[in-house]
């Protein structure tokens, strides 16, 4: 038994260390298949994003990775990418990659002509909220949610980022209650339009490890995805080696509890669904 994590950053985008780090640490986590996926480049001023001149020297890395250390590890080429109609999308990237996770982290162009950041400071996300939404954050919300839908309708990913992240406000400032009506249909409507378009949605933990927040998607959201029979990988999208199996064993165990019997893993070019238990997937031997 084994892991696999799908959604990591390295120095190339905001990560820490090295991509070497990374699969040394995760060969010391007993993972065997390991995703790169640092935030894609952006053609307007992004701090956390790939430098889009460095973008080549990132896949060459990778690549690299990937052939010394294949006889010990499964090394995947991805990346992070923006939702922004016009701007990024999906399609910019996958051909080059092994597989794509699709984020929305930016909503709508503020007035100072740059795009509003939906999981940055809660100063930045009021700031927004305020000048496109009037300051009604059910609307504010309801829109990135709607905005994640456009993207698994219009060009979908292989596996949906962190998609309740906007609720990570919520720990500085009561913005809404995740009991709401209103926001319970938002995600449901999520999850309903990435089952038709058969994205895997991820439960990622670092909302949970950082304290920034909880799993994204919360626990109550697990047993929505369970009843619709929606795949899920398992992901902490960590930013440093030490993060890269980070609650996975609690989690895993935890999704079991409630009648999630698989994980999707990557092979032969598509992810297929593979038992798993608190120590990580079920391996078959080929
Ligand atoms: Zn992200
Ligand atoms: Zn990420």
């Amino acid at each position: 038994m084994a892991w696999t994590n799908y959604h990591s950053h390295t120095n190339f985008s905001d990560g820490k260390l090295t991509a070497k780090d990374y699969v040394l640490a995760a060969l010391e986590q007993n993972v065997f298949q390991y995703g790169f996926s640092d935030h894609a480049p952006v053609q307007f001023e992004c701090e956390w994003c790939i430098d889009p001149e460095k973008l080549s020297i990132y896949y060459d890395t990778v690549d690299q990775l990937k052939s010394t250390f294949s006889d010990k590890i499964d090394i995947l080429k991805s990346l992070e990418i923006d939702y922004i109609p016009g701007e990024i999308t999906n399609s910019d990237f996958k051909n080059d990659l092994d597989y794509c996770v699709g984020s929305v982290h930016f909503g709508q162009k503020l007035e100072d002509g740059t795009y509003w950041v939906i999981d940055g400071p809660s100063k930045e996300f009021d700031i927004g909220v305020k000048e496109l939404y009037d300051d009604n954050i059910q609307l504010a919300v309801e829109q990135y949610f709607a905005l994640n839908q456009k993207m698994l309708l219009e060009d979908p990913p292989d596996i949906l980022g962190h998609f309740d992240k906007v609720k990570m406000h919520n720990k500085n400032r009561f913005y809404f209650s995740e009991d709401a009506s209103w926001y319970k249909d938002a995600i449901v409507a999520t999850l309903e339009t990435a089952k038709k378009q058969n994205v895997i949605v991820e439960i990622n933990t670092r909302g949970r490890y950082k304290k920034i927040s909880d799993y994204y998607p919360s626990q109550w959201v697990w047993r929505e995805i369970k009843e619709r029979n929606i795949p899920i990988v398992l992901n902490s999208d960590c930013h440093h080696p030490r993060e890269i199996t980070k609650e996975f064993s609690l989690v895993a165990e935890e999704l079991a509890s409630i009648g999630i019997k698989e994980l999707m893993v990557f092979e032969n070019g598509g992810f297929v669904p593979r038992a798993f238990d608190g120590d990580g997937v079920i391996l078959v031997e080929p």
